[in-house]
């Protein structure tokens, strides 16, 4: 057993005693840290396997991340200088068109679609139905004059458009940078695409909350002639259109707004409707029908709607007594709901500001409801009554469904001029004494005979 005497000092070997002494020009203390440092380092990490693994993986660790990230980066930075998104919010106008297009278009590749559901009233009264399928939420692809384009549409989970209650959805488009002119192209494509659709017919928009839309699909125009109003009746009220229509500069040279007024007033069933939608076909404009004794309208809404009328429309607000019960709301015949006051209305008309010219037609069964205040110049500047059938019109429509049955048609009118001085026949109920007898002239006489004795 070996011993060791206390009385011999330890001698400390000469390569340790020149590890720990402080080199030339150096702190003798800081030597002490790092060489206990050192030291401490070989002890834990080199000599203890576990923590030089784990060191290891913890240095290819931050490496990966390190590159991940710098990858993420480079890609960002690369889609930024390669690729360009286009967004089209579903509250665009172009989104409608958009959606069209694609559904038509023949290079695309769409897993998730969506169907469109549309009905078509034919003249004789039967209806097509027609399904498009557009592109769903999701992915698709499209091959656009040689570019690649990647289409997203998306549906936001919680906002939801108050208007419709439909969730406001998005459709991205997304190519190469130098293909971004290509996105213009597209969207004018789809734009006359829409216009093609509607040529040669009369779109009819309708208020939907605060907003006009579409209401079915755009109907063939009606002809002006197919409506037979009195002795230059139509005549006077397309002159006095047209004039206005081609007096643009005069309103604005003068600071007046391009407005005008008109009201067509009379009986139910004698065309006034059907004279507007066919004077807006044959003017090539589309028609916003408004009725003032629909429930929940406001003035707020009525007032919201004139002043965004879609670009060649004319507005027609029907009922317009709706408003004007001696300057109260009315409360008979059941518009109780509507919220249209006479103020507002008289408002919505005065504020109704456009670039553009805007035609107002007001409709009215009872011209005496109304006040005179809505006479005023800009608010009704043209007047009309459109009566019962006059023995002008009742010529007319019968040679219109019977062509040439000039001898029949004396019988008709003269039979009708005996009985009609106080029944007062309205155009709508000739025609349907026609519809019901199409190729039968002497059964139209002898139902006239019937109906009214
Ligand atoms: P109003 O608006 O005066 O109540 P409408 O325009 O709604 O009348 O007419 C109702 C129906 O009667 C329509 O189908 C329309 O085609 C027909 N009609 C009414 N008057 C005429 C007319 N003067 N000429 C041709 N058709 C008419």
């Amino acid at each position: 057993m070996s011993s060791i005497d206390p009385s011999i000092p330890i001698q400390p070997k000469l390569n340790d005693v020149n590890d720990n002494l402080p080199k030339q020009g150096e702190d003798p203390n800081n030597s002490t840290i790092s060489s206990k440092a050192s030291s401490f380092y070989e002890e834990i990490v080199k000599k203890n396997p576990f923590f030089a693994a784990g060191g290891g993986l913890m240095i290819l660790g931050s490496a990966l991340a390190l590159a991940r990230s710098g990858i993420k980066s480079a890609s960002a930075f690369a889609y930024r200088q390669l690729l360009i998104d286009l967004e089209i919010p579903s509250k665009d106008k172009s989104y409608l068109w958009f959606l069209q297009w694609v559904g038509k278009y023949p290079n695309r590749s769409s897993r998730q679609l969506s169907v469109e559901t549309s009905f078509q009233q034919h003249d004789n009264g039967s209806v097509t139905t027609n399904f498009q399928f557009v592109p769903g939420p999701g992915r698709h692809f499209i091959k656009y004059k040689g570019a690649y384009m990647l289409i997203r549409r998306e549906r936001s989970g919680k906002m939801v458009d108050m208007t419709s209650g439909s969730p406001f959805e998005t459709v991205t488009l997304t190519t190469l940078y130098r293909d971004r002119n290509l996105f213009k192209e597209l969207l004018m494509e789809a734009k006359e695409l829409a216009t093609k659709q509607n040529e040669g017919k009369t779109v009819i928009y309708t208020s939907w909350g605060p907003e006009w839309r579409p209401f079915g699909q755009p109907k063939s125009k009606r002809l002006l002639n197919s409506v037979i109003l009195d002795v230059n009746i139509a005549e006077k009220i397309l002159q006095d259109v047209q004039e206005f229509m081609g007096n643009g500069d005069w309103y604005f040279d003068r600071g007046i707004p391009y407005r005008r007024g008109y009201l067509l007033h009379g009986p139910p069933g004698s065309g006034k409707t059907s004279f507007i939608q066919a004077l807006a076909g044959h003017l090539d404009y589309n028609i916003c029908i408004l009725n003032l004794a629909e429930a929940n309208l406001t003035d707020d809404r009525l007032n919201h709607l004139m002043n965004h009328i879609p670009e060649r429309s004319i507005l027609l607000l029907e009922d317009v007594d709706a408003a004007f019960n001696k300057r109260e709301q009315t409360n008979d015949q059941g518009f109780n709901n509507s919220g249209v006051t006479f103020s507002g209305l008289l408002n919505a008309l005065d504020g109704v500001t456009s670039s553009e010219e805007t035609i107002t037609f007001m409709t009215t069964n009872h011209p005496e409801k109304l006040d005179s205040a809505i006479m005023r110049p800009g608010r009704v500047d043209f007047k009309q009554y459109i009566g019962n059938a006059t023995l002008y019109q009742m010529e007319k429509m019968f040679l219109k469904f019977y062509p040439n049955e000039f001898d029949k048609c004396s019988e008709f009118v003269d039979y009708c001029k005996s009985v009609d001085k106080d029944k007062h026949i309205s155009t709508a109920q000739l025609q349907g004494i026609f519809v019901m007898n199409k190729n039968d002239c002497d059964g139209a006489i002898a139902m006239m005979k019937q109906v009214y004795k």
